[in-house]
C-alpha cells in the first residue's frame, strides 16, 4: 500500500450466515417448508469491512491484488473451526486486510441464522457471537487507522476501549451500534459520526415516537455527536450535524432510490461502508474543504439501493464500478 492511502479499520464481528429464505415466518410450534438454504460470510463488521473494501475499489482491482487509495483492515476475531481459513480468504478476495483477525483456539466462529421472508424482503437474525465474545480487550487492537469503525456485536468494553484509543490518536471515528445497547456517555463524547437505523435511533436516544427527526438527532447532539445519521430503509436517509444544531437549523432527508426491493439484508452495511469511505477519503485529502456530508450520504443512499435488488449478504454488497455506472 502506498504510504498516501487512507486507512479504514472495522473492528467488529465476524459471522457464518445460515440464511433460509421463506415465502413467511413460520408461527410457534409450526413446522414450514422453505425455499432455500445457504451459507455465507457475514457479520456487521465483516460485512461493512467488505463494503468498505468494495466500494474503493473495482474487483478488477482487487483479483489483481492493486492497491487502492483506500487501505480497509478487518480487526475480529474467529475461531480454529471448519469456518475460519474459508472466511479469511474470502476477505483477502475483496482486497482486505486480514492481519488484525485473531483465530482463538479451541473457540468457535460466530454464527448468525437469517431468515428472509421473501414477500416483504424483509429479514430475522439470530445471532451467536461465538468467538467474537471470547476476545479480551488487548486482543484487538489498531492503533493507526485514520478511520476506525465499531458495530455493536463484540463485547461493550472492546468497542469503548478503542473508541478512546481511536479519539486519543485522533482518528476519525464512526460507529453504527447495532444490535443497539445503551451506551454510556463517554461513547458519544468526540465521537465522529452516529449511524443509526430507527429502531437503533429509538432505543439509544430513548424517543420511542418522536414527534422529528430533528428531536431524535438533538438528543445526540447533545451527548457529544458531530454528525447524526438516521437511516429509514425505504423512505431513504435523514442527517443532521451539530452545527446545523448550534444554528437552530433542521436536519435533512435524501429519499431512497425507487428499486424493486429482493431482500434488504446488508443494505445498512452497504451504506456504512460506502459512507466510512468517503470519510477515509476527506481525512486523507488536504482537508482544506469540510467533509460533504450531503454528497457522501447521497453516495452511500445509491450503494445500498443497489445492496437491496440482490439476496444474501456479502454477495450483495456493490463494488465501486457498478455504484458509478448505475
Ligand atoms: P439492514 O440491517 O437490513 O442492513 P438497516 O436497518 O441497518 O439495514 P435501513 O435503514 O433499513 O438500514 O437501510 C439502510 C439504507 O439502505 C437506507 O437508508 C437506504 O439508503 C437503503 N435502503 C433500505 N431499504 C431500501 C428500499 N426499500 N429502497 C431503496 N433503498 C433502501
Amino acid at each position: 500500500m502506498s504510504s498516501k492511502s487512507a486507512v479504514i479499520s472495522v473492528i467488529g464481528s465476524l459471522n457464518v450466515d445460515l440464511v433460509t429464505r421463506t415465502p413467511r415466518v413460520p408461527v410457534a410450534g409450526e413446522t414450514l417448508t422453505t425455499e432455500s438454504f445457504n451459507t455465507g460470510f457475514g457479520g456487521k463488521g465483516a460485512n461493512q469491512a467488505v463494503a468498505c473494501a468494495r466500494l474503493s475499489r473495482t474487483q478488477k482491482q482487487a483479483s489483481n491484488k492493486e492497491a487502492s487509495d483506500v487501505e480497509v483492515r478487518m480487526v475480529g476475531a474467529v475461531g480454529d473451526d471448519e469456518f475460519h481459513e474459508g472466511f479469511l480468504k474470502s476477505l483477502q478476495a475483496d482486497g482486505l486486510g486480514t492481519k488484525g483477525v485473531k483465530i482463538l483456539k479451541g473457540k468457535k466462529t460466530g454464527v448468525a441464522v437469517i431468515v428472509v421472508e421473501t414477500g416483504t424482503g424483509e429479514n430475522r437474525i439470530m445471532f451467536c457471537p461465538g468467538a467474537n465474545y471470547d476476545v479480551q480487550v488487548e486482543d484487538l487492537v489498531d492503533d493507526d487507522a485514520a478511520v476506525v469503525l465499531f458495530q455493536l456485536e463484540l463485547p461493550l468494553q472492546v468497542v469503548l476501549y478503542n473508541m478512546n484509543l481511536a479519539r486519543e490518536k485522533g482518528a476519525e471515528t464512526i460507529i453504527n451500534p447495532a444490535p443497539a445497547i445503551p451506551l454510556p456517555d463517554e461513547a458519544y463524547r468526540g465521537l465522529g459520526h452516529l449511524i443509526v437505523n430507527e429502531t437503533e435511533a429509538a432505543t439509544l436516544s430513548g424517543i420511542e415516537n418522536p414527534t422529528s427527526w430533528d428531536e431524535v438527532a438533538s438528543v445526540f447532539i447533545n451527548r457529544g455527536v458531530k454528525n447524526v445519521i438516521i437511516t429509514l430503509g425505504g423512505e431513504g436517509v435523514y442527517y443532521r450535524t451539530d452545527k446545523q444544531h448550534a444554528k437552530e437549523q433542521p436536519g435533512q432527508i435524501v429519499p431512497a432510490r425507487k428499486v424493486q426491493v429482493v431482500d434488504t439484508t446488508a443494505a445498512g452495511d452497504t451504506f456504512v461502508g460506502a459512507y466510512s469511505v468517503a470519510v477515509a477519503r476527506w481525512r486523507s485529502s488536504a482537508q482544506t474543504t469540510e467533509f460533504d456530508l450531503d454528497s457522501a450520504i447521497r453516495n452511500a443512499n445509491l450503494a445500498a439501493s443497489l445492496t437491496v435488488q440482490k439476496a444474501g449478504a456479502q454477495s450483495s454488497i456493490p463494488w465501486v464500478d457498478e455504484v458509478s455506472s448505475s
